[in-house]
């Protein structure tokens, strides 16, 4: 090591001047560091990483050692990323000082900072010779003058970055590798050609489209039918794959086109000298206006139909490149989706979806995991300005995209799609599931989708915990009818033939908000008319889903629970209510019996009548994600607030523990039905607390056995009982081993 100023300055200016003025981009300029870094010290690999604020992650910038460090690690898409704590530079990031990979000191990770402020971390690599006190006094005047160089690089290139680009700072020219750290939202992985959905612009675009031609009145017509047969041919798709959603989601687009009016006006147009093009656009324009200044809401969401079918139309004629393409195999773009746009992209095989909001998509999250389409959430609007298709690659698991992925990514990611498919990750559970020390857990699942059940059948899933009834109500366009309901639920009790269903009541309003309720806006719909309220206050409409469910149960007992209870009056009315509609079949000759009635525990209000709860319900169930919301009064959809969302905060786990001994003592049957039954540093202490029922989402039932059959009973109520104890949220996730 070759040092003369060593503990003055490592880089010389010239080196400075050289390393800044011709460095076309960020990735030259790393390069450059690395070379001098290279040239001044004996190593043999040397990696830089960036922290990222809002990811709360170093992110992997350069490297002189690429063979064993592509960005897809055991399997997942990781895009080299590092969290605090994780591996040599997560402690390094997190300590703050200089840490070493092992013992013989080859591997050294010094924390870039300035002052106290992260700005990332250097990775050092020797082969043989360990790294000395010296070289530590090197790499410190080292790092400290790179902390300020690399600050200043990363607004300088901020927007023109390579592998790495701050949602928020960024430039739109896409022309290299970028990674981009999303939220999950969906798993799954899709590599396709981004399509934008934006459907406004999309329609203004139409307006400057030159007609090269004179198109004919026959030429319109023929693109209308063709038109129309793609439509029925999605909505055959539709009801083939997703029965239970299978409103006719194209039933306005249907309709338009087969309205006279519509048609008359057009030809009239035409007639009159009209390009054909140009007399649908006007006469459609016409539309929309009327449409847009309609007072009913329901009126007014036809706009994006006639918009959409438009653009089928116009694409169909004259092919433009602004009407729609065909979305199968692309990734869509798009800034906000209802759950029918999500039915469309799915029934026309999008390979996935990007969502660049920060918006709350809670709901569509959990559509998409039902439709098996790969979704990640972005709070990058602008990425919808692109106007080339982009290749991208999307991974729902870990919320990374990859935007122009290179040689090796694409590599990677179809080498992991092979392996996916040769071992697909679903697994049958066993029969009998047990902890590690023998006891008897049962394990259940949440479904939203018929798909859902049917992948849980397969999975030899204990039975179905949770039955989310609204997602049905959420895709279609108006209230489905007793008969419509009656036909879904008969498909659910009849793909679960031996084992308990539970279903759950119509659990709408916060952001389950239904297209045709949208006259009724609330300022706190999270704190307003959700849920049993909705149905109380809506009686016709409780009646018929209750009516429903009887019907397609007949003689085979099945589970009630009703969500968001929060008084001993909602439960008995609801109960009243189910009586009633029981009695009311038995007296026309229809089979029904009364099912077994349970409570959903989301509102902290039941804590205090626990005892007098227990003496009225079957069994109870634990809907944690909404419970914690309520206790901690935190919005669980807001990812800024999620640093408050803490299932493990003290009130939050001594209260499952109220719940649980209340259980216990009155022999009610307890489920736990929210994320938390999953989490594998919460399932300890929840079976600690005596909890014996599990109900997860298809994708983590493999997990959770896993977790459960690994877990001492006997170890687990230590955990519980020290957690229990402590008051302080660090102690306890000393005690779970959280980081
Ligand atoms: C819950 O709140 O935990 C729950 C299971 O219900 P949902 O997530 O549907 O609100
Ligand atoms: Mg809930």
């Amino acid at each position: 090591m070759i040092l003369r100023h060593r503990y003055h300055m490592l880089f010389e200016f010239s080196e400075l001047d050289w390393l800044f003025h011709d460095s076309e981009d960020i990735d030259a300029f790393l390069k450059r560091i690395i070379d001098l870094i290279y040239k001044h010290m004996n190593i043999t690999g040397c990696s830089i990483y960036l922290w990222d604020e809002s990811s709360e992650q170093l992110i992997f910038m350069a490297s002189e050692k690429t063979v064993d460090q592509a960005p897809f690690r055991n399997g997942e898409f990781t895009g080299l990323n590092i969290r605090k704590g994780q591996g040599v530079c997560g402690r390094a990031i997190d300590s703050g000082s200089i840490e070493y990979g092992s013992k013989r000191r080859l591997v050294m990770a010094a924390p870039i900072q300035r002052g106290s402020i992260p700005v990332g971390v250097l990775n050092l690599e020797r082969a043989k010779r360990p790294f000395s006190i010296i070289d530590e006094g090197v790499i410190r005047v080292l790092t400290s003058q790179l902390a300020n160089i690399l600050e200043n690089a990363k607004l300088f290139y901020s927007g023109n970055r390579n592998s790495y680009l701050e949602p928020g700072q960024h430039s739109l020219e896409f022309s290299s590798q970028i990674i981009l750290q999303g939220i999950a939202g969906a798993p799954g992985t899709a590599f396709g050609d981004s399509y934008t959905l934006d459907r406004q612009r999309s329609f203004t675009e139409l307006r400057r489209i030159k007609y090269d031609k004179v198109y004919t009145l026959g030429e319109l017509e023929k693109a209308i039918e063709k038109t129309e047969e793609q439509l029925l041919e999605l909505q055959k798709n539709v009801e083939e794959n997703l029965s239970d959603s299978a409103s006719l989601i194209f039933t306005s687009h249907l309709l338009i086109l087969k309205d006279n009016s519509f048609r008359t006006e057009i030809k009239t147009r035409i007639n009159n000298g009209n390009n054909a093009p140009a007399a649908l656009l006007a006469v459609t324009e016409n539309y929309i206006k009327a449409f847009s200044e309609s007072e009913n809401p329901f009126v007014k969401e036809k706009v994006e139909d006639l918009e959409d079918l438009v653009q089928r139309i116009f694409s169909n004629m004259i092919g433009d490149s602004s009407a729609p393409v065909n979305v199968e195999g692309r990734v869509v773009i798009s800034k906000s989706l209802y759950p029918s746009d999500m039915l469309m992209l799915a029934s026309e095989k999008a390979a996935g979806i990007l969502l660049v909001t920060g918006g709350i998509t809670a709901h569509i999250a959990i559509l998409a995991q039902s439709l098996k389409m790969p979704l990640v959430i972005i709070d990058f609007p602008d990425l919808i300005k692109t106007d080339k298709p982009l290749p991208i690659l999307i991974d729902g698991q870990t919320g990374k995209l990859c935007i122009n992925p290179g040689k090796r990514i694409i590599m990677e990611f179809q080498s992991i799609q092979a392996d996916r498919q040769a071992n697909p990750e679903e697994m049958m559970l066993p029969d009998l599931i047990t902890s590690r020390d023998g006891t008897r857990v049962n394990l259940f699942t949440n479904i939203n989708l018929i798909p859902d059940l049917e992948e849980a059948m397969r999975m030899n899933a204990g039975g179905v915990g949770l039955y989310r009834t609204e997602f049905p109500f959420l895709l279609r366009s108006s209230f489905p009818t007793e008969e419509e309901q009656y036909a879904v639920y008969k498909q659910v009790i009849e793909l679960a033939p031996d084992k308990p269903i539970t279903f759950r009541t119509l659990d709408v309003g916060g952001d389950k908000i239904l297209s045709y309720y949208k006259d009724y806006t609330e300022e706190n719909p999270f704190l307003g008319l959700r849920s049993i309220r909705f149905c109380l206050k809506n009686p016709a409409v409780f009646r018929q889903q209750l009516r429903a469910i009887l019907r397609a149960a007949g003689k085979r007992k099945i589970k009630l629970m009703f969500p968001m209870i929060s008084t001993m009056e909602e439960l008995r009315s609801a109960r009243v209510l189910v009586q009633e509609c029981h009695e009311d079949l038995q007296m026309s000759g229809i089979p029904s019996i009364m099912p077994e009635i349970g409570a959903m525990i989301e509102i902290p209000s039941l804590l205090g009548i626990l005892d007098h709860l227990c003496d009225e319900v079957d069994f109870l169930s634990i809907g944690s994600n909404d419970f914690v919301q309520y206790m901690l009064a935190v919005d669980r959809n807001n990812e800024k607030m999620s640093e408050y969302y803490v299932p493990h905060n003290p009130s939050v786990l001594r209260a499952l523990n109220q719940i649980a001994e209340a259980c216990i003592k009155h022999n009610v049957e307890l489920t736990i039905c929210g994320e938390m039954a999953h989490q594998k540093e919460y399932l300890p202490f929840l079976l600690g607390i005596g909890i014996r029922q599990f109900s997860v989402s298809t994708s983590f039932l493999n997990q959770t056995q896993r977790i459960i059959s690994e877990t001492s009973i006997t170890e687990a109520e230590i955990i519980a009982d020290a957690a229990l104890e402590h008051s302080s949220i660090y102690e306890i996730e000393r005690i779970l081993g959280i980081s």
